[in-house]
C-alpha cells in the first residue's frame, strides 16, 4: 500500500493523504463483484432505478458539502461545482426513464408456417439484452460527476457491477460518490472504488473485467486500448479534443464573442469540449476580437470557494508549463498576445486567461489540446478556408459555427469529422444525444440510447414452434 497525496490547487499544498489500493485488492474487488452481480442483475430494472432515484435525491440534499470537496481538490469554482452536481440527476433520470424501453425484448421477425411441412411450425426471431457483467469505469477529474455517472448510472441500471477508478486528482469526490451509492442501496460489492494512480487503472484492466469504459486523454486512451486488447473485452474511450469554432461574416460578433468566451474559459478551459480554436471571418474580426477580450477580461479570477469566482486555479500544476510553452511558441512564431500570457502572481496554480491573435497552424496552440485558459483567434477569408482549418486536426469531438443561416452552418459542419455539431452554441452536452468522438477523440458513445446499449450484450433467439 502506498500513500496518495491529494492537493489543494488553490493553495499549492497537500490537503490529505489517501492510502491506495494494490493490484491484488483490485483483483479481489473484481471477484467479489462477479459474485454480487449475479444477484444485482436478478433485480428488476424498476428496483435498480429506485436505488438510483435515491442517489439522485442524496446528490441534491448534499450538494453544498459535495461541491466543497470537489472545489477544494480540483480548484473548480464553487458555483461551477454546484452546477455540475445539480445537473447530474437530470442525466441519470434520462437513463432511469429510458432503460426499460431500450432493453425490452424485441420480436424482430415472425414467420408463419408456410407450406405444410410436417413438424415445422412458426418461427419467431427475438432479441434480448443482458448485462456485460463487471465493468471498469476509469474516470477523469475535470467533471467527475458527469463523466463518472455517464458510465456507472447506465451500467448499474442495466444490471452490471462496476469497479470505479476515479482520477487521482478527484479521488475524494470518487470516494464521496461511492459512499452515496452505497447509502442509496447499491450493494458494496456491486460498486467498488479503486484508489490509486494509473497503475491501478492498469491493474483494473488486467483483473478479469468484461469491459473498460475510459474517460481521459488520447495518450492514456491508447495505453488502455492496448492493455484491453489482450483480454478481448468491450472497450469504450471518451478522449480529448481540439474543438474549433467559426464566426461567419453574417453572425453577430458580440453575441458570438459572449458565447465563445464562456465556451473557451468555463472550468478554466479544462473541458473535453471546451472551444480551443476560433476562426473568424476577416470582415468581423475586429468587432469580434474586441468583444471577446472585453468578455474574458470580465471573468473574475479568485478563490474557488468564493461564489463570485469564475476562474480558479488549474487542477494540475504540470499544465502551467504546457500552457506557457504554447504561449511562448506562438509568440516566437509571430502571434499577438491580446491578454494574459503568464501565470498569475498569487499562491496556487493560477494562469491568467490568455488570448492570442494572428495565430496559424504552425503553432502548437492551434494543434495540441491546451486544456487550460488559453485560446487562439485566426482570421479567415471564406467559409471554405474555415472548414479546411477546422478539419486540420486528428481530434473529432465537437465543432461550432456562428451564423444567421442554419443551412450554411450545417453545410460546413457536415464536412467535419466530429461527434457533435453546434449551430450558434458550443460546449453543450445533452443526455438525449450520443456523446461520441471520432479519430483521436475516442471510440463508442455515452448518453442517449447508444449509451444504454453500450452496457449490454444482445442474445439472439430463434424460436421454432412445433406444428
Ligand atoms: P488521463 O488520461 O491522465 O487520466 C484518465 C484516467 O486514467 C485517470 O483516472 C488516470 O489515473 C487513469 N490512468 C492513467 N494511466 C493509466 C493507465 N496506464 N491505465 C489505466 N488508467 C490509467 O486524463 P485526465 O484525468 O487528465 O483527464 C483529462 C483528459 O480527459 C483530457 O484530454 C480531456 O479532454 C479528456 N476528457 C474527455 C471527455 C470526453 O467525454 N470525451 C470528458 C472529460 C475529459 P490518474 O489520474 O490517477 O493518473
Amino acid at each position: 500500500m502506498t500513500s496518495l497525496p491529494i492537493y489543494n490547487p488553490a493553495r499549492g499544498s497537500v490537503l490529505r493523504q489517501l492510502t491506495t489500493h494494490s493490484a491484488s485488492d483490485v483483483q479481489e474487488m473484481t471477484q467479489m463483484a462477479r459474485r454480487a452481480q449475479k444477484e444485482w442483475c436478478q433485480r428488476t430494472i424498476g428496483q435498480r432505478a429506485d436505488v438510483l432515484r435515491t442517489f439522485n435525491r442524496l446528490l441534491m440534499d448534499r450538494t453544498d458539502q459535495l461541491a466543497l470537496t470537489l472545489s477544494t481538490e480540483t480548484g473548480k469554482p464553487i458555483n461551477q461545482a454546484r452546477n455540475e452536481i445539480r445537473a447530474t440527476p437530470d442525466r441519470i433520470s434520462y437513463f432511469i426513464d429510458h432503460m426499460q424501453a431500450e432493453l425490452a425484448p424485441a420480436v424482430m421477425h415472425v414467420e408463419s408456417a408456410g407450406a405444410p411441412v410436417p413438424g415445422i411450425g412458426t418461427l419467431d426471431e427475438v432479441v434480448t439484452y443482458e448485462p456485460l457483467g463487471v465493468v471498469g469505469n476509469i474516470s477523469a477529474w475535470n467533471y467527475p460527476y458527469f463523466v463518472g455517472s455517464n458510465v456507472f448510472a447506465p451500467a448499474l441500471l442495466a444490471g452490471n457491477a462496476v469497479i470505479y477508478k476515479p482520477s487521482e486528482y478527484a479521488a475524494l469526490t470518487g470516494l464521496a460518490i461511492t459512499g452515496l451509492l452505497h447509502e442509496a442501496g447499491v450493494p458494496e460489492a456491486v460498486f467498488s472504488v479503486a484508489v490509486g494512480k494509473g497503475d491501478i487503472g492498469q491493474a483494473l484492466i488486467d483483473s478479469g473485467i468484461d469491459g473498460v469504459f475510459f474517460t481521459g486523454s488520447y495518450e492514456t486512451g491508447l495505453r488502455v486500448a492496448s492493455a484491453a486488447a489482450g483480454h478481448l473485452m468491450r472497450v469504450q474511450l471518451e478522449l480529448g479534443g481540439k474543438d474549433p469554432a467559426y464566426v461567419a461574416e453574417d453572425a453577430d460578433p458580440r453575441v458570438a464573442a459572449q458565447a465563445l468566451a464562456d465556451g473557451a474559459f468555463y472550468n478554466n478551459g479544462q473541458s473535453c469540449c471546451a472551444v480551443e480554436r476560433i476562426y473568424v471571418h476577416h470582415s468581423v474580426l475586429y468587432a469580434f476580437r474586441s468583444a471577446f477580450v472585453e468578455a474574458v477580461s470580465g471573468f473574475r479570477m479568485g478563490d474557488p470557494e468564493d461564489p463570485e469566482t469564475y476562474l480558479g486555479p488549474l487542477t494540475r500544476r504540470e499544465q502551467l508549463a504546457v500552457i506557457q510553452n504554447q504561449v511562448d511558441d506562438a509568440v516566437a512564431k509571430g502571434a499577438t498576445l491580446l491578454l494574459g500570457g503568464q501565470a498569475a502572481d498569487r499562491e496556487g496554480w493560477y494562469y491568467k486567461p490568455t488570448i492570442l491573435s494572428d495565430v496559424n497552424h504552425e503553432m502548437s496552440v492551434m494543434r495540441e489540446e491546451s486544456f487550460g485558459p488559453i485560446i487562439g483567434i485566426q482570421s479567415v477569408q471564406s467559409d471554405q478556408e474555415a472548414a479546411e482549418l477546422m478539419a486540420d486536426t486528428p481530434y473529432g469531438l465537437t465543432a461550432s459555427v456562428y451564423s444567421r443561416d442554419r443551412a450554411r452552418a450545417a453545410n460546413i459542419l457536415q464536412t467535419l469529422p466530429t461527434g457533435s455539431s453546434y449551430w450558434n452554441c458550443c460546449d453543450r452536452v445533452s443526455p438525449r444525444l450520443p456523446w461520441t468522438g471520432r479519430g483521436h477523440s475516442g471510440l463508442g458513445s455515452t448518453l442517449s440510447r447508444e449509451g444504454i446499449r453500450a452496457f449490454v450484450q444482445p442474445r439472439s433467439w430463434h424460436f421454432r414452434a412445433p406444428s
